[in-house]
């Protein structure tokens, strides 16, 4: 079982209490993006049973009267294996979530996986006009370039700042300059784009500067925050009318992933030790 401390960050171990807990989020005008929590598999056994898991997971969310979409991890469908193999699994996610009417986001991992995760989200965007998302990182320099190059695809786009560490040649490193990279990456999106924008940040500087690109642009877009990231803006931004998706892990993997959320931030690690002292 999860203890209390780290279920300030994720939905439960099974698919019955991340539900539990997509449905107080609904309730409170928030929408929920499921990840099976599970990466970086080097054989094809693990990812093709969480393959399957999303599917149905996809099939229960199509059947519930939830505001619920999900989002993977290529190295969790088999990218690690082989490009092929992550190909034919994302393919069997987005084409459930298109007999089920559940939108697919998929996450983007380290820099060495970029190329084969656009090249398969483009193919699948195109091919099926839409029912698909992709995570994009700020950090990375090429992202202007993949957002020319996506600029036509249909389905969304995610903006996030990067949460890998990458080598200053290929990536910014320091903060001003993502932060600089990201404001640029909203511009351009919300110049081109009719809609199918997400702003997956918890930053408030960034989500004003959306605001008012979207005055300026139109558009429809939404604000992504993680789960236990925010709640408290997360409700106010809904209550303003915002579209505001919650990313929510579950599962039985959920050690490292609390771990990374810990580490990230000192709050975060003032109320692990809190929770752990009892105080
Ligand atoms: P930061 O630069 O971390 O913080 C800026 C400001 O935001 C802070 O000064 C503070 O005002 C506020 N803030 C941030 N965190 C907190 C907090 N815990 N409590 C209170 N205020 C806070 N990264 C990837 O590389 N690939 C992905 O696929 C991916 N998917 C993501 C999906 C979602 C929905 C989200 C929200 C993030 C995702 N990320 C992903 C992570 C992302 O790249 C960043 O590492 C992470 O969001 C931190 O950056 P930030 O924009 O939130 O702001």
């Amino acid at each position: 079982m999860i203890p209390p401390i780290a279920s300030r960050f994720v939905a439960g171990e099974s698919p019955a209490t991340a539900f539990d807990h997509a449905r107080r989020a609904n309730e409170d005008g928030v929408n929920v993006i499921l990840n099976l929590l599970g990466e970086h598999y080097r054989e094809r056994v693990p990812a093709d049973e969480d393959t399957a898991t999303y599917e149905s997971l996809i099939a229960d969310i199509g059947a519930s009267d939830l505001d619920v979409c999900v989002s993977v991890k290529p190295s969790q469908l088999g990218l690690d294996v082989g490009e092929g193999v992550f190909r034919e699994n994302f393919r069997r996610v987005v084409e459930a979530g298109r007999e089920h009417g559940v939108f697919v986001w998929c996450d983007m991992e380290d820099a060495t996986t970029t190329d084969a995760t656009l090249d398969a989200f483009e193919d699948l965007a195109r091919e099926h006009g839409g029912g698909v998302g992709q995570c994009l990182q700020a950090n990375l320099r090429r992202t202007r370039e993949d957002l020319d190059r996506l600029d036509d695809v249909p389905g969304k786009l995610r903006l996030v700042k990067g949460a890998y560490d990458e080598d200053e040649s290929i990536a910014y490193t320091d903060k001003a300059n993502v932060n600089e990279a990201f404001r640029e990456g909203l511009e351009l999106l919300f110049s081109r784009r009719d809609g199918g924008i997400a702003v997956g940040s918890h930053d408030p500087t960034m989500i004003s500067y959306a605001k008012e690109l979207h005055a300026e642009h139109g558009g429809d877009y939404e604000v992504q925050m993680l789960m236990g990231v925010r709640e408290e803006a997360q409700r106010e931004l809904a209550a303003e009318g915002v579209e505001v998706w919650q990313y929510a892990p579950y599962g039985d993997k959920w050690l490292s992933y609390f771990y990374r959320r810990v580490r990230e931030r000192k709050e975060n690690l003032l109320f692990a030790m809190r929770a752990v002292a009892g105080v």
